[in-house]
């Protein structure tokens, strides 16, 4: 919703399963006026992130060589800016590691300069 001055944006929240409708009101400067529609504090937080820097965890799957599978479930230590996040799983894509693999081993360090590393999410025995 928009008026001369202000603009409305709406946003569901995450932080636990109520999922309450958030909404927040920026002016024409760009900065926010109000947040309206959270329950408690973290969607006031939640609401005002995701308005100003949105951010995700990458949870994807990695090739691998050697192992008792073809590919190793991987994760990102934290959250990425949301608009890297396709670029981030296309170099993801080229990736290939050795097994074997620990789970919490390091398979790529700061992530396209975001200072998040990959990390495995579980171990990957080599085939004997
Ligand atoms: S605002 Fe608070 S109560 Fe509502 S969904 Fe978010 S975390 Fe849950």
């Amino acid at each position: 919703m928009t008026d001369d001055e202000t603009t409305t944006y709406a946003y569901l929240c995450i932080g636990c399963p109520l999922g309450c409708r958030l909404e927040v009101d920026e002016d024409d400067q760009g900065d926010i006026i109000e947040i309206r529609g959270s329950s408690c504090r973290k969607g006031d937080r939640y609401a005002k992130q995701e308005h100003t820097d949105p951010r995700r965890n990458v949870t994807t799957t990695v090739a691998i060589s050697g192992g008792i599978w073809p590919r190793l479930p991987v994760k990102t230590n934290g959250e990425i800016p949301k608009d890297q996040v396709l670029e981030a799983c296309e170099e993801l894509r080229r990736v290939r590691v050795q097994a074997p693999v620990k789970m919490g081993d390091v398979v790529l360090d700061n992530l396209l300069g975001t200072g998040c590393a990959v990390i495995a999410t579980r171990d990957m025995p080599a085939i004997d």
